[in-house]
């Protein structure tokens, strides 16, 4: 697993040499490539909704300075929570059982 993902690392980075004005999503579930409108500081993945901040290493070449931790820290909760909620809708529908069985 862990050097699956390495693999993956080492392509990506090969594949963002080569792909001038794109910075690619530091989400590992999302990946998505976004082209930030030049000068730009900030951009937002369309996909997962993560923020990251941009610096330009050339007028036409944008880096992904580092992620926006207020608006990624509440994607996570979020996710976080929809989790939980789902484990308990899946603890009740167990009790559930248990007790059509009873
Ligand atoms: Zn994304």
């Amino acid at each position: 697993m862990a050097i699956e993902a390495e693999k993956l690392s080492a392509a990506e980075a090969l594949r963002k040499t080569r792909t001038f004005g794109k910075v690619r999503c530091h989400n590992p579930s999302c990946m998505e490539r976004m082209e930030p409108s030049p000068g730009v500081a900030h951009i937002k993945c369309g996909t997962c909704g993560m923020e990251y901040r941009i610096y330009w290493v050339r007028p036409d070449l944008p880096r992904i300075r580092g992620p926006v931790w207020e608006v990624n820290r509440k994607i996570a909760a979020e996710a976080l929570s929809s989790k939980l909620a789902a484990s308990k809708i899946k603890s009740q529908i167990k009790e559930g059982v248990k007790d059509g069985v009873r």
